[in-house]
């Protein structure tokens, strides 16, 4: 519904990838080096070069369980490995070789050749940070992949979700998006708090699922930042809803009111909550076809029509609040504060107690239903006078 800043557009996107990218390296069966392909990070006041990745982090191979071994042996990775290093390699290969059994079309992006694979440097920090609109045509054709058991096995030992996500520095990342209200629905709060006593994060929603695209897990571009509401809603369903690192509703999907027993609620009576619905629909001609699906696909998996009705008392305090404060009189307060209101929209902005410029709707909750019920008013008075 609300459009989110890329890394590339955001203030602190420099801050978002060192801090992704370390966390990638990190869990990620890659060889640190062959993930930040020569970037140096910058993370929590530590510098680190991609040579110094290990020693500085910390990462450490794969736990040798029972069940990690024989899984090792089954694809013949066997053999003592003393060294942190050497399960290190075998972790890596390991990831090759399931790769390569999930799918040889994975396999043949990421690395160049078969036994000790090498990694393809420039394709695998395209898998990470890739925006899932713009994927190149070569991942476009690797698609869902069918085999359960490869999907499941590139979950727990490749593109390893869970451990990511389970990161502290995963909440620091959400902290440095600055998603302050959840894009799906423009409804919660999704602040992160990472300091003092216990932390509070919202959920990754990942855009492409992860049983069906597990290569994506990770993938930075995949992660929305979204209320645990939306989150669950969408589950793995399929359907394309609106991507929010490129789609948002603007004012072309807009919300309205409809009558249904009589107009009594558009001058905010309380107890007219039964005589109006929320509409939430296209205006000024069609949307390009797969924006059209898009929005349809988000207005079903999120409910909102159903949802937004649910907020018809807070519309009637908005149409109270225009029916106390006509704008003739909005216009005197703005000339008798001069220094506090240097325009009309300072005065509304005090009077909803958000600013409704589209820029700012994802700053709080409702914030586009606010700017939409607000342009209804505004052509409602305009038809009168
Ligand atoms: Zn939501």
């Amino acid at each position: 519904m609300i459009r989110i800043l890329t890394y590339k557009e955001h203030p602190r996107g420099d801050a978002i990838l060192d801090c992704y990218l370390y966390l990638a390296a990190y869990v990620l069966p890659f060889d640190p080096e062959d993930v930040l392909d020569g970037r140096v990070l910058h993370v929590r006041g530590i510098t680190i070069a991609p040579e110094d990745f290990l020693k500085k982090s910390g990462k450490r191979a794969r736990m040798r369980t029972k069940k990690y071994l024989k899984l090792l042996k089954k694809y013949h990775i066997a053999g003592p490995a003393d060294s942190k290093e050497e399960r290190l390699a075998q972790d890596r290969l390991l990831a090759a070789k399931l790769i390569w059994k999930a799918s040889p079309e994975l396999y043949w992006y990421l690395y160049t050749a078969g036994g000790g694979p090498a990694v393809r440097r420039g394709n695998l920090r395209t898998l990470l940070t890739v925006k899932m609109d713009e994927l190149p045509q070569a991942l476009r054709m690797i698609g869902a992949i069918q085999k359960k058991e490869s999907v499941q096995k590139l979950l727990n030992e490749v593109f390893r979700y869970k451990d990511f996500s389970s990161n502290p520095l995963a909440a620091k990342l959400l902290e440095y998006m600055d998603v302050n209200v959840c894009p799906y629905c423009n409804r919660l709060y999704t602040v992160t708090l990472t300091e003092g006593e216990g932390t509070s994060r919202p959920q990754f929603d990942h855009y492409k699922s992860q049983s069906k695209y597990p290569y994506f897990a990770v993938s930075l571009m995949n992660l929305i930042p979204s209320c645990g509401l939306c989150n669950q809603s969408k589950g793995d369903r399929d359907e394309e809803v609106l991507y929010p690192y490129s789609d948002q509703m603007g004012t072309r999907v807009v919300f309205r009111t409809r009558p249904e027993k009589s107009l009594r609620y558009l001058t905010g009576c309380q107890d007219t909550q039964e005589e109006f619905s929320v509409t939430l629909d296209t205006v000024d001609g069609g949307l390009p076809e797969k924006l059209r699906d898009r929005v349809e696909a988000s207005k079903d998996l999120f409910q909102l029509v159903p949802l937004y009705n649910k907020h018809k008392d807070y519309i009637l305090y908005l149409f109270w609040k225009n029916y106390v404060f006509s704008s003739e009189y909005l216009q005197t307060l703005c000339s008798m504060f001069p220094d506090a209101f240097h325009t009309l929209q300072d005065v509304k902005t005090m009077m909803y107690l958000m600013d409704i410029d589209q820029a700012q709707w994802g700053r709080r909750p409702l914030g586009k239903l606010t700017h939409d019920i607000d342009m209804e008013i505004k052509g409602l008075t305009e038809e009168k006078s």
